[in-house]
This record gives C-alpha cells, structure tokens and sequence, in this order.
C-alpha cells in the first residue's frame, strides 16, 4: 500500500514531487536544524487519488492520526484541547510553486470552547478571538464555500463602527462579537453551523486545500507557467506559532537578495501584531525588513544568520516566511525564489564569483526568454519631466496601456485589441484573469513581496506597486495622483524599472543589452554578466546557430548578433515591389521567348541581391531557398481583379486588355487549398526556366564575390520535396547551370545543394532523398501543418484558444515543437538521412529554431544547426548552450 504521510524529518529538498515543494523545503530547514514547527506532509499522491475517486484513499485517515497523535505528544497538547488547544495550519505546496493561487486555513483547532481555553492559557484574551475570527473567515470562505467577500464586510463595518482605521484597533470585545458575527453568517449562507469538532476541522480543511488544486485561480495559473494539470497538491499540517500575539510578535517575508535587481542586501516585509496571510494581503501597511533590527534585534540576528545558512545551503536567492512569537523567530517556508530576468543573470554571475556554483551551472539558470526580456525596449525619458507618481520597481520592463480598474475590464479590452494597464489599490488572485491580460499592473499598496509583485515577476510582466501617492477609486473607475485624475481609458505609461508612472504613451528606445550586441561593446553592469554568459553559452553548444534573413541589412544585424551564416534566405521578396511586373510577364508569356524575356528582366536583379547577401555574410554559408509561394500571390487578388472588370464593363466601356488577362490567369491558377497546391519544388518543375534562372543568379553572384576577392559559400535548397525524384531533376538541372556559369565566367563555382523536409513523406523516405541532398534542413512550420493536418491560418484563429483551454495543447505547436508527432518525424529523417549519408548536414529553419524548448530537442536529436531570425539569434545560442550542459540542477524556472 502507498505512503500517504510523512513527517517534517523525514523528507527533503529532492522530494518535491511528492511532498510538493513546501513540504519538501520544511523538511530540508528542519534537517538542517532550522526553528521550523513540527508538522508533516500528506503526499501529492493522496491528492490525486481524492480528486480522482472523490473520496480520501484508504488508510489516509489512519496514517493522519497516527501522526497527529506523534505531533500532539511533541507539543504536549491535544489538536483543540479545551484548556489549551494544540492549533494547526493547513497549507497547500505543489511541486512547482504557485504563490497564492490554492489554499491554506490557519487556526485549525478552535472551539467556541477551545477560544477559552486559549485565552486563559495565553493570558491575552484579544490573540484568542483574534485567531478564532481569522479561522471563521478562513473555514468559512475556502472550505464551506461563503463569499469571503461577506466576511470582509462585516470586518469593515465594525471598523466604521469602532471608528478604528485599521484591525489593531478592535479589541478582544469587539472580536468575539464578530466571532458571533461570522458564525451567524456562516449558518445563514450554508444551513450549516461551523463545526466544533477539531477533527471534522482537520478532515475538510485537508479536503478542501485538495479540492484547491482544481479552484479556478489554479487552473488559470497552470496554464499560463505550463505546469502540467495531473500533479495535484501535497497538503502541509503544522503546529501554529503566532504573529498576532502582541507587539512583540509578528511575521514577514524576505529574500536573500533583491529579487528585482539581484544587488546583495536583505528585502523584505515585516508586519507587528499579525499572522502570515496579512503580509501579503496588505490589510496593513508593511514596514522595510530593517525595521525588524530596531524592534527585535535579537530575532533579526537570527533571521539574517538563518537566511545566510540556507543561501549557502541552496547555492541560490532564498525567498522565506517567518513568524516572531514574543520574541521567538520560527521559520514557515523558504524556498528558491522567482526573480526578474535582470537578477537571473546578475545573481547568477555573483553566485559564481562567490564560489557558489560553477560557470555551468550559472548558465542553467539563466534563460533565453529572460534574455529576450532584456532585449526588449526601455523608455526613453530624455526632456520628460518628473514623472506622475512613484512605486516600487518590482518587475523591470516598459508598458503603455490604458488604464483599467478591475479584471474583467481588463480581459474584456485586451480581448478586443487595446492594451491595458490594470490599477489596483492590491491584487488579490481573484485579479490573476486580468493581470494575465494586463501589461502591466499597478497597485498603491503593498512591497516588493506583495501578491501584485511576485506574481507579476513570476509571468515577466511589468509592475510597479506601493505608489503610495496615486489614490485608487475603483468604484469610479479612476485615480488621482499629484492633483490630476486618472479616468479609467487614459494612456499610461509604466516603467517597472525604475518605478515610475506617467501620463500618456512614452517613446521607447532600445535597451543596453540591445545595444551590446548590436555594437558587441561591452560595459560593466548588466551587459558584462550578459556577455560573460553568451561567451559561457558559445564555449559549451555543440548546435551552431544560423539566421533567416532575406536581406543584406538583415544578414549584418544577424551577424552582429552572433549568427554563423544563413539557414533560411527566401527569395520571395525579391519578387514583389516594382518587380512584380516581370513576374506578371513570366506568369502570362504564351511564348518561350516572351517567358525567357521576363526571367532575363529578373536576373539581374536577383543577381544584385544574393550578391550584397553573400557579402554580408561572407565566409559564412548561406542556405538560399528557391521560390515556394505559388505564383498567383505575385497576382493581383481575385475578387478586386473581377470586380474592376465588371465595373468598366458596367460602364459599358471596353474592358482594360490586361486585366482581363490577369483575371483569365487569376482564375486558371486560383487554388482552394493553396498550401497544398502548386508551390515549392512543384513550381521548378512545372515552369520552365525558373530553376536555372534562379540558380543563374545565385552562381554568378558567387562569381561576382570571388572576382572582388571574397569568400562566397551559397547553398541551393529545394522546398517542399516529397520524393526523391523531384530533387532528382532539380539538382540536374542545377548541376547544368552551375557547369555552364563555371564556363562562362572561368570561375569554378560549386553549391551544395540540400533540399528542406517539410512534408511526412519526405521525412519517411528521408534515407531515399539524402542520396541526392547534400543537406537537409527542416521546414518545422510547414512540417507542422501538414503532420497535424492544419492550416495554420485558419486554425490559430479559430479553435487554438479552445484547444488550449481543454488541455488538448500544453502549447501551441507553432510555438514550441511537438515532440511526440512532429519531433518524431524530425528523428526518423536525422536517423534514415544520416545513415544514407554519414556527412548529411542537417539544420532547422522553422520559427521552432528560436524556441527555448524546441532548441534542447534539436540539440537531442543531434542536428548541426538552428537557424531563426536575427533577434533570436542570441536566444539561440544561449539555449544551445543550456541544453549541451550535464544535468545540472538549474533553478526551477518556473
Ligand atoms: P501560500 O502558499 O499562499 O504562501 P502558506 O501555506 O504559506 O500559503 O500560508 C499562508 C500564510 O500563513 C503564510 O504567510 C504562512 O507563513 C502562514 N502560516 C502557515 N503555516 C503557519 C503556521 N504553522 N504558523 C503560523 N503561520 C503560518
Ligand atoms: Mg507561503
Ligand atoms: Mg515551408
């Protein structure tokens, strides 16, 4: 029969799978003899048994008494001993962290007759109520299902009443009269009286922060980190220790470093008088960590030491819960926290400085989408003056968007197109919809730690919180700062950098890490860790990195960008603009000589172009793909083509000669499914002249570079194959033009030529087609489509939200690679091409090549290079990198 539980001293930090990540920190700090209460864990696995049947798996209940029975003997105390309650908490932890999104009920053990004993034996009747109120509203809301909403309410009416600002100022009297309060609410909303049985207590609280795994927030906070759906939660029992016992007791919240900046230093947010949950919720006012010295230096010398011992211990920014009870510090959750991109990389860096971890491993915990966020603009303030309002910087990044003032509003714009900016006095998880939508959020309370704030850092969206100065009115939808008012629908401009808020839309310009590797200047700061880190990256990928560029202009930035050629030029473009005209002439000729005339008109042109490609990138290969598209997308459309004839027809004058033309051939070539259609290598076997001309143009461009002393290395690639027949003619043909350019010219130039593997037969006779490739290069966007049956332009709109919703997709898979269908193509060509020809080289040109994850499985699969657009270039090489590493443990990136 499986284990359901296990105590505090019996797991560890590697047991997050089954402990949840909670649990199995709890039980590392107290292994490592940290002051943790005493508690145990019911697995992951008992969750998931109880969600899938409904009922607790056999023995659960059992192995819980067992244990409670060993906790109550510690404590010398019963669970809810009338005289003097043993009080528990029960807290939610899943494997990976999913701050606030599930629940927890503190207090778990209180009686109409147990508040009694609690005072007597505390000698503090106001801490007494003080809890048994905090487990009503706890109880009431997260396991008997009323509004928490209604519990507020009343809080805050007899606050009105008592005239008191803030929970403080309500004594024991004025608590146990909302005790009755809260009872009474709970009777009327359920038919059901709070239960008075600790364990019944203890039974649906743990049923309930299972049922939590499932809650609403969850699920949307799943599918936005792709935390899998299966994993369920471990649910964490432990002994109460209290905050709210008095000025002397407390609890906050602290990093080991700066969880936006990386810069060394304690953060953090403590609150006299309260439990945990008030911390975050901002029900009060937080005041700095370092306030804690001057109340209780004896317990900020413990916590800083306590927080210096698991830095050490976890070799990585420790984010941690505590509690003060009169003096005494207890430790309630440590774990590695969420970070911004910036302090991914500083911290990372001054970790390997400080002889923490090794170059390797500061690789592995860094990231290439944190790397894209670095990339991205920052506000350019030059002449601006001061800004509207001040916050805490607690997720870096620029954002404009208009104001909005509750989450509903929020989804409800940004479904429609408009970008928002959601402003609240705090965010609870009920806002997660809309900060989701959001690009960024602002609040007016709340620290560094606050829900808005790790949240935010943990999606990568912007935030500013605690602007202290801006005045929220969500009923009136709007808020005032500096005299001005703020109407919900106003432009605003957000800089979670530096923490400031401005009106209206603020210019971008790029930011220091773009700078970098657009010049290659280093500098210190950020843009050295960045560069130490690529360098690291380089030094360890065994990928090569490529870039999709069409241009000379695009080809240099790739370059700059740390590109090793082309895996993708497309000559589309070279066709469209003034150009389109010879295309037109080609598509029209009725003659030999007339076709021949309009591929002449083309040559030079495209002549030009491949030559300022291959200079740009020379001594770099560059992979040139012959023309895909089918030719009507050179054409005028259809329906405004026929519509003008019909019009100057309805005129009654005589309709324009060419465009009836064009209309005659529009219709000929009009395609239903043109993705399927006449495209690709198709098009080169079916016009003729078309391959040699291209190939032409690329040959005597190479003979043109060679002339002028450079280094050209072209490569001819073949689209849309599908039997090795078609690359078969081809590459005859292409042999033909090359041998009788080397002729002309004197100059022996020679292209490899590979073909891409975009279809399912190509990938499955892989072997066959490598007898005629000298490469191949898969086309992972058409692969896509065509393996799944998609038009990607048709299916992204219409049912991909859905698909994602239902859990069909984890991720679109045009995003990132699938592996189990896609991905196994990939493998079955790399294993049958490679056999055929050991030297096949073989690369990505999908937009697959620039995804983080896809990178790692082509790193897997063992293919030369990625190839992806010159922005992406950096990203490449840095997940390159990262996957050729030995299994470190990298920090959870979620
Ligand atoms: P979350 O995952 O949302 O942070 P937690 O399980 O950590 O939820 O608990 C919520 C709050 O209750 C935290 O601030 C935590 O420190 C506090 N808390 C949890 N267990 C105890 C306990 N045994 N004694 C005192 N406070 C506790
Ligand atoms: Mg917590
Ligand atoms: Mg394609």
């Amino acid at each position: 029969m499986p284990r359901y539980v296990y105590d505090f001293t019996e797991g560890g930090r590697d047991m997050a799978g089954v402990l949840g990540g909670k649990g199995a920190n709890l039980a590392e700090m107290t292994r490592m003899g940290l002051p943790v209460p005493p508690g145990f864990t019911v697995t992951t696995e008992a969750c998931r048994a109880f969600l899938a049947s409904g009922t607790e798996p056999e023995g659960l209940q059992q192995e819980i008494a067992g244990r409670l029975a060993a906790l109550e003997r510690t404590a010398g105390r019963r669970l809810g001993q009338p005289d003097d309650p043993l009080l528990l908490s029960v807290r939610s932890g899943a494997r990976f962290s999913m701050p606030g999104m599930m629940d927890t009920i503190l207090d778990i053990g209180l009686t109409d007759e147990s508040v009694l004993g609690l005072a007597k034996v505390s000698g503090q009747d106001r801490f007494a109520w003080d809890s048994y109120r905090r487990l009503l509203q706890m109880f009431g809301s997260t396991v008997m299902g009323v509004d928490g909403a209604l519990f507020e309410n009343a809080l805050a009416a007899l606050k009105t009443a008592r005239n008191a600002p803030d929970d403080l100022h309500l004594d024991a009297a004025d608590l146990a009269g909302l005790v009755e309060t809260y009872q009474q609410l709970i009777r009327r909303e359920t038919g059901e009286d709070f239960p008075q049985d600790p364990a019944e207590q203890l039974r649906r609280a743990v049923h309930a922060v299972f049922a939590s795994w499932n809650g609403e927030r969850a699920r949307v906070y799943r599918r936005r980190e792709h935390i899998p759906d299966d994993l369920g939660t471990a649910v964490n029992i432990q002994m109460m220790v209290f905050g709210n016992r008095g000025s002397d007791s407390g609890s906050g919240v602290a990093f080991t470093r700066d969880p936006a900046t990386g810069r060394p230093g304690v953060y953090g947010d403590y609150l006299t008088n309260a439990q945990g949950e008030d911390v975050v919720a901002g029900i009060r006012n937080t005041v700095a960590l370092d306030e804690l010295e001057r109340l209780d230096p004896e317990s900020y010398r413990q916590l800083r030491g306590h927080m210096q011992t698991l830095e050490h211990h976890y070799r990585d920014l420790c984010d941690i819960e505590f509690t003060v009870e009169r003096g005494r510090l207890w430790m309630l959750q440590t774990r590695v926290g969420k970070r911004t991109a910036e302090a991914a990389f500083a911290i990372a860096a001054e970790l390997v400085e400080e002889n923490l971890i090794t170059p390797d491993e500061a690789l592995a915990r860094v990231s290439g989408e944190g790397l894209a966020r670095l990339m991205f603009p920052r506000f350019d303030t030059t002449g601006l003056g001061a800004p509207l309002a001040h916050g805490i910087p607690a997720s870096p990044g620029a954002a404009v968007g208009v104001a909005v003032f509750d989450s509903a509003e929020a989804v409800r714009r940004a479904a429609a197109g408009e970008k928002v900016v959601l402003v609240r006095q705090e965010t609870n998880p009920d806002d997660l919809p809309g900060m989701v939508a959001a690009q960024a959020v602002l609040t007016s309370r709340g620290g560094k730690t606050s829900h808005a704030a790790v949240v935010a850092r943990g999606m990568g969206k912007v935030c500013v919180c605690g602007a202290e100065e801006i005045t929220v009115d969500t009923v009136a939808r709007r808020f005032t700062a500096d005299g001005v008012t703020v109407e919900e629908g106003t432009v605003i401009s957000v800089d979670g950098s530096e923490g400031a808020v401005r009106l209206g839309s603020v210019p971008l310009a790029d930011s220091e890490v773009m700078r970098y590797f657009e010049t290659g200047e280093e500098s210190a700061g950020l843009v050295g860790v960045v560069a130490r880190t690529m360098q690291q990256a380089d030094a360890v990928r065994k990928l090569g990195v490529r870039a999709n560029a069409d241009t000379p202009e695009d080809a240099a930035r790739a370059r700059r960008f740390g590109a090793e050629g082309i895996g993708l030029c497309r000559t589309e473009h070279m066709f469209l603009g003034e150009r389109r005209k010879l295309v037109e002439a080609m598509i029209l000729a009725r003659t030999d000589a007339e076709r021949d005339r309009a591929l002449e008109g083309l040559l030079p042109l495209q002549r030009q172009d491949f030559v300022g490609i291959l200079a740009a990138m020379d001594g770099l290969p560059v992979t040139i793909r012959l023309l895909d598209p089918p030719l009507h997308e050179f054409l005028p459309d259809r329906t405004e083509l026929a519509v003008r004839v019909a019009a100057t027809q309805a005129h009654g004058d005589a309709p324009d000669a060419h465009d009836g033309e064009l209309l005659e051939a529009v219709n000929r070539m009009h395609e239903e499914n043109p993705m399927l259609g006449l495209r690709g290598v198709r098009l080169g076997l079916v016009v003729p002249g078309l391959v040699a001309m291209q190939v032409r143009a690329v040959a005597e461009a190479v003979a043109e570079r060679r002339r002028a002393g450079g280094d050209p290395k072209a490569e001819i690639m073949v689209p849309l194959v599908d039997t090795v027949e078609e690359i078969h003619i081809v590459r005859a043909e292409v042999e033909r033009v090359l041998a009788e350019v080397s002729e002309a010219t004197g100059i022996t130039v020679d292209c490899p030529v590979g073909t891409m593997i975009e279809l399912p037969r190509a990938a499955l006779t892989a072997g066959r087609i490598a007898e005629e490739a000298a490469f191949f290069s898969f086309g992972t966007n058409d692969l896509t489509q065509t393996t799944w049956g998609f038009s990607r332009d048709d299916v992204e709109a219409a049912f991909f939200s859905a698909y994602l919703e239902q859990g069909i997709f984890k991720v679109s898979p045009f995003e990132t690679i699938d592996r189990e269908g896609v991905g196994r193509l990939v493998e079955i060509a790399v294993t049958e091409g490679r056999a055929a020809r050991p030297d096949l080289k073989i690369g990505v040109c999908g937009e697959h090549g620039g995804d983080p994850d896809s990178v790692h499985f082509f790193h897997g699969v063992g293919l030369d290079y990625v190839s992806c657009s010159p922005f992406r270039v950096p990203i490449a090489r840095l997940e390159a990198g990262r996957a050729a590493l030995p299994d470190t443990e990298g920090s959870d990136s979620r």
